[in-house]
């Protein structure tokens, strides 16, 4: 299989004046071996005592002089055109490469890699990918102006759309999200990997879409953004950790269950409280901190045992307070406390 083009380059599909004056001489039963020009095919100028002579070996009544210049001008100028759209389009897909694999296999029959990205994002033109990139809400923009890329960050988006439009969810029931979050079966299993990547048909009966993607560089740990009445919430596996996934999924879970669909997009980046989160973050930060780290007080602890390098601060504190490992472990290489030392269980999502 020939892999195609990232980008395809429109110059190539341009006629050339050698290649002109090659079918010209065909279509006249003349040979264009007889001129003795090298790779006439392939020339792309033709000075004007060449024309002549070519002009001269056609026999033609009329002049062509002007028209094979006309043809050469004309093409130099479509050829500078598909240049800069070239380098442009490339630009794009550059930005865009290292989504490449969220096409998966329903987005491969444009002409290049680049249409296959118009066909993802439902678009006419390339054009229309990017202005997609400006749309994004102040909400994300004021806490996050450097890390994320907002091109791959409406990959990401777009991806959940069209993973939640393959399936019919039922009607969203909070009740039934609470219910599983107060019946202890995710306490049981979280150190449980497959229990984590076997979620998303438990949420979809929830009306939950939930989905686990592989972390898109440049983006971000999660997000929730609603498609009607449906929330579609969104796990990657940064850091392929489990702890980080609860995390995750724990602070989206707190973003549907207290904002509803009056927040329509979240973007997790740090995953945990920042000095600059908004208040909405903090609440659902709430959530992670309430059922996964029982209170807020595991950070504390381990943050003020690392100044003294009292591990046995956290082992009692994490036996007292009932905590999980895992989140045990996940604070200490947060605080950058004995980091080897901290219980950690890999997780991978595709
Ligand atoms: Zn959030």
């Amino acid at each position: 299989m020939i892999e195609k083009d990232k980008v395809h380059n429109a110059a190539a599909d341009l006629t050339k004046v050698g290649a002109e004056v090659y079918d010209i001489c065909v279509s006249r039963g003349l040979d264009p071996d007889a001129l003795k020009i090298r790779n006439l095919r392939e020339k792309e100028n033709l000075s004007q005592r060449m024309i002549a002579k070519i002009v001269n070996f056609l026999k033609l009544e009329e002049n062509l002089c002007e028209y094979f210049d006309a043809f050469q001008k004309n093409y130099q100028e479509q050829k500078r055109a598909a240049k800069i759209a070239y380098e442009k389009a490339m630009a794009l897909y550059r930005e865009l490469k290292p989504a490449e694999g969220f096409l998966g296999d329903n987005f491969n029959s444009g002409v290049d890699r680049l249409d296959d990205f118009v066909s993802f994002f439902g678009v006419e033109s390339e054009d229309e990918i990017q202005k997609k990139a400006q749309r994004i809400p102040a909400l994300f923009k004021t806490q996050n102006q450097t890390k994320v890329n907002q091109l791959l960050l409406q990959v990401w988006l777009r991806k959940g759309e069209i993973e939640c439009a393959k399936r019919s969810f039922p009607t969203f029931r909070r009740e039934k999200l609470q219910e599983w979050l107060d019946n202890g079966e995710w306490h049981a299993n979280l150190n449980n990997p497959e229990y984590f990547i076997s979620l998303p048909a438990k949420f979809a009966e929830m009306g939950i879409c939930l989905l686990l993607l592989p972390y898109l560089q440049k983006t971000v740990y999660g997000s929730v953004q609603w498609i009607e009445q449906t929330p579609v919430v969104m796990v990657s596996d940064r850091e392929r950790d489990l702890a980080t996934a609860w995390v995750t999924l724990f602070h989206e879970i707190g973003h549907v269950l207290r904002h509803g669909n009056r927040l329509a997009l979240d973007h997790e980046i740090a995953a945990v409280a920042t000095a600059r989160e908004t208040k909405i973050e903090r609440e659902a930060n709430e959530s992670v901190n309430r059922y996964l780290f029982k209170s807020d007080n595991l950070r504390k602890i381990i943050f003020s045992a690392k100044k003294r390098d009292d591990i046995k601060a956290v082992v009692n504190m994490a036996i007292s307070c009932n905590v999980n490992d895992l989140f045990v472990g996940y604070w200490m290489r947060k605080a950058q406390f004995r980091p080897k030392e901290a219980t950690r269980i890999k997780v991978q999502f595709r």
